[in-house]
Order: C-alpha cells, then structure tokens, then sequence
C-alpha cells in the first residue's frame, strides 16, 4: 500500500514518527522530524503568500488556552462532541458513528445518540476488540479541560480551533480595517481536540495545526472583485443532490458553478479555486481532489453552504483536508449575546435614505405637575420605547402602562403626542456574516507526501515542488577526495550565506547519493567532479528525470535560487544552455 510505504520513507528519512515511542507511544500525537518541520514551515508559508500576501488578510496570534465563557458563546462547551459509547467487558471506548460504519458500511453521521444506540442494538453491533455488549450512546466532549490560576477556580480550555480567537477581538479587528467590509483574517496554529480513539494515525490528531481563514463580508454582497480570475478553475465538484441522487461528481468551471446555483455565492466559490490552486502549488493534481458539499444533515443549522476539500488515499479512502463554509452571522451574533457587546458593523449607503418616522413628545406642561419628581425618570424610560408600540397601544387600550424601576405609571394619549418626522439614513448596522476556509495542515502535509511521492522501475522519488522541498540543493563531491570536498564544501557554504538549505553529502557512492537525495526529495543536485578542478565548473542534476547541465561555479548560486523559487524551470535552463 502506497500510504505504508510513504509513512515508512517519513518515519526512517525524519519527516514524520509517532510521539512519545520511548513510552509506547500516544495515539493522535505525531512528532515533525528535522525534513518535516521544515516542511511544514514551507506548506504554512506558502498558505501565508496566499492568503496573507495575495488576499491582503492580516495574520494574528492569540493564546492556545480559553476561559469557558468563550466557549460556551461559541457553542463548544454544549455541543463540541462525539457520539461516544463502551464495551461492558473490556471496558474500550468507540465514537460510535464510527465502529457502525465499520461494522454495516452505513454513513450515521448526524444521528441523535437514541438512533445510533438503536442501531447499535438492532444490527447486533458488539465490540470490535472482544465481542462483548456496548453501553447506550453519550455525548463526550472532545475538549480538554484544565484550570486557569492557582487556585484552580476558573475552568479553561484548550482551544478546539483557532477561529474563536479572531471572532472575540472583532471590533478591534474592525477598527484596524477602518470600520469597512469586507476584510479577513487569519490565524495559524494548534489546536486541540480529544478524539476518543483515533486509529487513522496522522489523519486524526489529537493536537493539530490549523490554517484558519475569517473572511467578514456584507451578507448583501458576497461578490469577489478577482472572481473573473477564476472563473475558468475546473472543479470536480460533488454537491448534495449528486450525492444524494446516488450519483457521481462533475467537472465543472467555477464560473457554470456560480452561475448553476451549485455553489451559493461568488465568494464562496472564490474561495473553493484558491484552495484547488493551493493543492496544486503543493504537487497535489486537481485528480485526486474533489469537493464535496455537506448534506443538509452534516451541515450546522446556521451554516449557508459548507464544501470539504478532500483528496483520495489508498488508505482511508476520501479524506477531508480542508472545510469552505459560509457561517451566515452565527459566530458575532453568538459572541454579542453572551458578551452585550455590540459587534454590528455599520453599512453605509451609497445614498442617504428619507423615511418616515413615528416619534412620542411629551407634553411637558403636564407631566411635569402630575408626576412631580418621578418626571425625569419616566420621561428617560420613554426614549427606549418604540413609538409605534405606544401608538398600538392607545389605539387598544386608550393608555400606556409603563413599569420603572419596579412602579408603574399610567399614561394616557394626552399626556404624549404622537408625530410623524422625516429621518434622514446614512446607512444601517448589520451583524456581518463569515465566510471561512479552515485548513488542517498536517492533513495537508500527509496528502502531499502521499501524492507526490511516486516509484519509477526501483527508483522512489519524491516530487516535491522546489519552493516547498525542505533541503533545496545536495551538493557532492563526485569522488570523496579532499580537492573535490573542499570545493563542494565551499560551495555548500556559500548557497546557506545566500539563504539556501544546502546539504552536503560524501558517503558512499554518488548514484547512492542521487537515490538518497531523491528519496526525500530535493529537487536539484551540484556535484563537483575532477574536470571542476580545471574548468571551475560544476554539474547541476535535476531530480526528476535525472538530466544534467555543466554551468561555471560563479553561475550556481543565481541559478540554485532561481530553480528553487520557480522563477525558471530545469528546462528553461537546458535550452538557455542549448542556445549559448
Ligand atoms: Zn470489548
């Protein structure tokens, strides 16, 4: 199976191991080894030059660590769970949706636990580990609990996702933005989710990475103004009804998206081409990914239209590596009740608006006499009462009963006049909905050792794209012989003062050497021979179909940097050879 023979590359050549092996080991915690970091560090930069450089969405850090109220206003505290269940002989916990899968093949995701506790029992699901009875369905909360402070009084979290953390300082997000929409945020880093038994290795973690996007729009206008740049992107889209009606996703471009109605707004489907082309960036072909909108059952109930960015393994089948939703006004709407902060934007019309509207003028002659000192206060209490409520109510009634600080006051028609004034509008104060494209990096990171990794006769390479790859050039010594390595030390050298990972390598034979450096992919190797002695030039070997070109030694370091930056192909550079 492809997906052993890449994990065991990533184990042996340090990309990627379990965490904690000298203890035995902890499901759901992976370790990023020496390539792998640096790996990871380049996927997460190239998701920066999109979206924090090309998009313009400013990146920010809050803290790994939330109090429960936070959370309890997003909705993690109540409903962050899993449909949990155990084995009354061996004890063994299972999320339930999941061992039903594996047992009858049916997808029960969104069931309420009373259905899946039905189906457990009516399909005679015993436990996969000893065969023994399993318990009624609960909810478990996938948060991890701790204590803020000494004394242990104030209950924190460790953040389930880095979202919460850009909704919370909204209005001085908006304020830093000059108060206009649309503008985004980002935020990247860990997240935390106590998954009950993960058993899909680097596919469910229990600490993760996050690339979290925020994008704060006019609910009126969900345009983008570069949607014409993508409007050609070729999707395979599979939507709802598709999945629905049994059957099999479309190519189609994101423009006869839109314009279909497949894909809710503009914006939206923006976002879905920004995602494919950043997969392809990252040697992951358009062939393995599809986008997969929610069902209505899997989609939260305030959630507009929600696509997963999944990609295809000869493991675990469909594997979403990033979710596209719109989140309608949920989030600041939520953050705004808990909190009584007002996080309305204000929306300017682009022309002021007249309206008619009912005011209340007391009249003053009057109630000054008949309500003596209480006055002030009534007349304060009247200010936040709709006129037009006083008006129903005399119409109902003849009188308005009004209740201040615990008495109330009785007001006939004659005591306030009702008018009609002109009111000029310059604009309205709306909650703005969120579009957000949420990436899970280390998903990410497997899909693309997965899909760039790729066998020829004997020969393993990893293609990885030069901009991502973690070392950028080899350099060798053909033969290990003092002049050889000391000018390829040299060399090496110079390429790292220039800001290039450069390694140096002169243990065993050089095709030994090739194959290793294929093998975790750096794209371009320079090997210094004995001609070099002489002529004071090197090879420079591409990974991918092994050709080679001799350029002078004062030429590498332009040219490494070049190649490795995507400003020129190999090719280009073979024909610039050619042509000299
Ligand atoms: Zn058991």
């Amino acid at each position: 199976m492809k997906n052993d023979e890449v994990m065991n590359i990533a184990k042996k050549r340090g990309f990627l191991w379990s965490s904690f092996e000298l203890y035995s080991g902890v499901a759901g915690f992976f370790d990023y080894g020496p390539l792998g970091a640096i790996l990871k560090n380049n996927i997460m930069n190239k998701w920066r030059e999109y979206y924090v450089i090309r998009e313009g969405f400013f990146e920010i850090e809050s803290p790994t660590i939330m109090p429960e109220e936070a959370l309890k206003a997003s909705g993690h505290v109540d409903n962050f769970t899993d449909p949990m269940t155990e084995c009354k002989d061996c004890m063994e916990v299972f999320r339930a949706d999941h061992i039903i899968k594996e047992a009858i093949g049916s997808d029960v995701e969104g069931l309420e636990n009373e259905e899946l506790s039905k189906v457990l029992s009516d399909e005679n699901i015993c436990c996969p580990q000893c065969g023994g009875y399993l318990t009624h369905v609960w909810s478990y909360n996938l948060m991890f609990q701790t204590v803020i402070g000494a004394k242990g009084k104030k209950t924190g979290y460790l953040r389930p996702e880095t979202a919460q953390g850009i909704f919370i300082p909204f209005k001085r997000l908006l304020r830093f933005y000059r108060g206009k929409l649309p503008f985004g945020v980002v935020q990247m880093g860990k997240a935390y989710r106590n998954e009950i038994s993960p058993r899909q290795g680097v596919i469910r973690l229990r600490e993760f990475t996050q690339a979290e996007a925020e994008i704060f729009v006019n609910p009126l206008d969900k345009s983008h103004p570069k949607f014409c740049e993508v409007a050609y992107d070729i999707l395979h889209l599979y939507s709802a009804e598709r999945q629905s009606n049994g059957e099999h996703m479309v190519k189609m471009s994101a423009g006869d998206a839109l314009e279909s109605g497949t894909i809710s707004s503009e914006m939206l489907t923006y976002q879905l081409c920004l995602a494919g082309r950043f997969l392809n960036d990252l040697g992951i072909p358009g062939n393995v990914v599809r986008f997969r909108q929610h069902l209505s059952s899997e989609m939260a109930h305030y959630a507009i239209d929600c696509w997963d960015v999944e990609i295809e393994t000869d493991k675990y089948g469909w594997v979403e590596i990033i979710g596209i939703a719109d989140r309608s006004d949920y989030d600041l709407k939520s953050h705004s009740q808990y909190s009584k902060e007002d996080l309305k934007v204000f929306i300017e019309y682009s022309q002021s608006k007249v309206v008619k509207k009912l005011v209340v003028k007391p009249l003053m002659s009057k109630f000054g006499p008949l309500f003596k000192a209480d006055a002030t206060k009534i007349l304060e209490a009247l200010k936040d009462i709709d006129a037009s409520q006083i008006a129903n109510t005399f119409k109902d009634k003849g009188k308005y009963e009004l209740e201040v600080e615990g008495s109330t006051y009785q007001l006939s028609s004659d005591l306030l006049e009702l008018q009609e004034v002109d009111e000029t509008l310059r604009g309205v104060k709306i909650y703005p909905h969120v579009i957000e494209p949420s990436y899970g990096i280390d998903r990410i990171f497997y899909a693309v050792l997965l899909h760039c990794y790729c066998k020829e006769d004997d020969k393993v390479l990893l293609r990885l794209p030069a901009d991502i790859a973690p070392v950028e050039v080899n350099v060798f010594p053909l033969l290990n012989k003092d002049d050889q390595s000391r000018i390829a030390l040299e060399i090496r050298d110079q390429l790292r003062n220039d800001n290039i990972v450069a390694e140096y390598d002169s243990s065993g034979t050089i095709g030994r050497r090739y194959a290793r450096s294929d093998e975790i992919g750096v794209p371009f190797a320079v090997t210094v021979d004995h001609d070099t002695l002489n002529d004071n030039k090197v090879t420079i070997r591409n990974r991918d179909d092994s050709k080679q070109i001799r350029i002078p030694i004062s030429d590498v370091y332009q040219v490494i940097k070049d190649l490795s930056n995507l400003k020129i192909s190999f090719k280009d550079l073979e024909n610039e050879i050619l042509q000299s």
